[in-house]
């Protein structure tokens, strides 16, 4: 009998940021049946990830010990899948440990702090993404460490850094309960955010007015008032037309820009030159659709924004944000209830990691770098003097960059699978193959894995305590429902026995000591303590009092920059990086399926997950299969300027004839061997969104 268990374990869904609380149900040490529990983000709700998805970690090539690789075994992805362990040998842990810290320890001596970088997680703890960038900039002395945040809403955080002064939500999605219009862009959170998702079929089906933007058609778009279809990159030309009407017909809130905003008579003097009429042509919406967009947006009482990965990978994608920043700005519509501003978030813990200093510009609770008050204020936490490097460190890309140029020898790298996950995804696996040293920890022998020197074999989420913050700002906490297999320990412990063989002085014995030095140096955990988590399992940040459950929507009074204005920053159009051309002339686009998480290396590994969608795959319009002469379910092969890839063709009228999109989870036909490394100046996040591609029947 499946629903028969011996135990009950709450803990949040491994996967998507929206944080969905489960009970883990386990019987004999083995995780049986999810369900979904009354959590603040899902109120019982789970999608067939969160429920289905969870026996990869009983899976048989989950890493039980360490691993050395074999003197002289090839690096690289050419292992015989079937026997994945061939080039390396078991070791013991100390031997591991001893042999991953040693060759670090020795770039640094050496070489110098510099000669290693690291890349963490946001698929760990707070607590274990606190100390992995700790790890780096005491053990090492500098900021070279960033996690997949880069490849994610980088640029979104870029944008909301700049001009309302944080990058978190500013409130969170279930205020759309309050709102009367929601702009949904760039976004696809049926399959992506699905339990969010069903907050926005109901605010439609209570008579909200959900307006969808996205070059590719949507499953939200069948509950919309308006789809803008737009031509892929050609965002801000729209946003900025539907933001010249408001400002043209004046339907802006000018008590609120004249009360909380900055720079208003340069961004209302820059829209004049996108007319909606000028615009259409360039966008391909409509002038008339534009203009009915920004009058419901700018009349409606509350509205919210939400954008996704469609707005953040893009060379402008700092550049979309700006714009979205704008149009919630102008319409007054941030701090109260039913408004605001949400970049729906990724991974489940990509908030968290990223509050916790996980990025190369910013220590934890986003304070720079470059301050040497705020360096010497961590350094004093951490009872050293070790962090001097008082530059932004490198980004995920750059640092691949640099391990090509020879400046970074060694790297740990914790979680990640760049070998996957990178634009251009060549080049990243020849700057792994390159490296002197390569410490990778994970829960499988990922694609990364297969280009270390030592892999250390890691508890997966339902084995390990911590806590986690989803897109919603609700930090909660995750418990073990049952042990690690063989060897495998927790992340955070791994991260301790290795500092303290480089050096380090650290002590920590628990998690919940961890999140207490956190609590130091990020005045986002105020009023938050491990034991309310314990008890309460959620608290929304800020709290403002030990008994608060947090503060769903934020900047009521102003916002946390000079003055406690937010700044429009106009924004100019720029073309994506690669156009189509005689060779190469459809455009490439990537993205995630409901049944996969990201590379794959979870999702792929569980059962029912894996039998939905077992096969590489790309969408292109049944038009363009008759074009091509390719049946439905035949095979294309698709070419870049970066590469080659074969897999099978499904016809979706959701893709425009010009376009196909790849989901990039797939190994066999890894999407990121012909995505464009070119990247956004300020968030430093690649074009994944926008490729010249040639497609073909194979
Ligand atoms: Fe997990 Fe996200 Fe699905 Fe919720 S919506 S069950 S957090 S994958």
């Amino acid at each position: 009998d499946s629903r028969d268990f011996d135990e009950e374990v709450k803990s949040v869904c491994p996967f998507c940021g929206v944080g969905c609380q489960v009970s883990l149900k386990v019987k004999d040490g083995k995780v049986k049946y999810v369900e979904g529990i009354d959590g603040p983000a899902n109120e019982g709700r789970l999608c067939v990830k969160g429920r289905f998805g969870f026996d990869y970690i009983h899976h048989p090539h989950r890493l039980t010990k360490p691993l050395i690789r074999l003197p002289d075994a090839p690096k690289g992805l050419n292992v015989d899948p079937a026997n994945p362990f061939t080039h390396f040998r078991e070791a013991s842990w100390d031997e591991a440990l001893d042999f991953a810290a040693t060759g670090l320890a020795k770039l640094r001596d050496e070489r110098g702090g510099k000669a290693v970088a690291g890349f963490g997680s946001a698929k760990c703890s707070n607590e274990e993404a606190y100390l992995f960038q700790r790890f780096i900039r005491e053990g090492f002395g500098h900021n070279n460490v960033d996690h997949c945040t880069r490849l994610c809403h980088a640029s979104s955080v870029a944008a909301l850094m700049e001009n309302v002064g944080s990058g978190a939500v500013t409130a969170t999605f279930n205020e759309i309960e309050n709102a009367d219009v929601a702009i949904v862009i760039g976004s696809n959170p049926t399959e992506n955010h699905p339990v969010a998702a069903t907050y926005f079929k109901q605010f439609a089906k209570r008579g909200g007015k959900l307006i969808v933007m996205d070059p590719r058609g949507t499953a939200l778009q069948r509950h919309a008032a308006h789809m803008l279809q737009f031509r892929p990159g050609a965002d801000v030309s729209m946003l900025n037309a539907i933001m010249s009407v408001i400002v043209e017909e004046g339907l802006y809130d000018e008590a609120y820009v004249e009360k909380f905003t900055e720079n208003w008579e340069d961004e209302k003097a820059h829209l004049a030159g996108y007319t909606p009429e000028k615009m259409e042509g360039i966008c391909g919406i409509p002038a008339d659709t534009l203009r009915a967009v920004a009058r419901a947006f700018a009349n409606a009482k509350a509205g919210m924004i939400f954008w996704g990965m469609g707005v953040s990978q893009h060379i402008h994608g700092t550049d979309n944000a700006r714009c979205l920043i704008s149009l919630a700005l102008m319409t007054g519509n941030v701090g109260k209830p039913g408004a605001g501003l949400h970049p729906l978030r990724g991974q489940n813990n990509v908030q968290g990691a990223s509050d916790a200093g996980l990025i190369p510009m910013f220590l934890p609770d986003y304070q720079s770098v470059t301050e040497d008050s705020i360096r010497g204020h961590f350094n004093a936490v951490w009872g050293s003097d070790k962090y001097t490097d008082g530059e932004k460190g490198l980004t995920v890309t750059e640092i691949l960059d640099a391990v090509h140029a020879g400046q970074i020898r060694g790297m740990y790298i914790l979680g990640e699978n760049p070998a996957m996950s990178d634009p251009d995804v060549t080049h990243a696996r020849q700057a792994l193959a390159s490296l002197d040293h390569l410490v990778v920890q994970d829960i499988f022998l990922t694609e990364t894995a297969n280009y270390a020197d030592v892999v250390l074999p890691a508890a997966a989420f339902y084995e390990k305590s911590g806590t986690v913050t989803n897109t919603n700002r609700q930090v909660q906490m995750g418990r073990p429902a049952v042990p690690p297999p063989g060897e495998a320990r927790e992340d955070w412990a791994i991260t301790v026995d290795l500092a303290r063989r480089v050096g380090l002085d650290w002590t920590f014995t628990d998690p919940s000591q961890v999140f207490a030095e956190m609590k130091q140096g990020m005045k986002s955990l105020d009023n938050i303590t491990w034991d309310r988590l314990q008890s309460e399992g959620a608290v929304t940040y800020p709290s403002l009092s030990p008994e608060d459950p947090g503060q769903p929507i934020v900047f009521a009074d102003g916002f946390p920059r000079k003055d406690g204005r937010a700044r429009f920053a106009p924004a100019e159009v720029i073309q994506p990086a690669e156009q189509p051309d005689a060779d190469y002339p459809m455009i490439m686009t990537t993205g995630r399926q409901l049944e996969h998480w990201h590379t794959g290396s979870m999702t792929r590994r569980s059962k029912v997950l894996d039998a939905v969608e077992p096969q590489a795959n790309c969408s292109l319009h049944p038009s363009t299969l008759r074009r091509l002469g390719v049946d439905p379910g035949g095979k294309v092969k698709l070419q870049t300027r970066r590469g080659e890839i074969t897999l099978l063709a499904r016809a979706d009228r959701a893709v425009a004839p010009d376009m196909v999109f790849v989901p990039f989870a797939y190994v066999e036909a890894a999407a990121n061997i012909l995505t464009n490394p070119a990247l956004d100046p300020y968030g430093k996040i690649p074009e994944f969104k926008f490729a010249a591609v040639r497609v073909v029947a194979a």
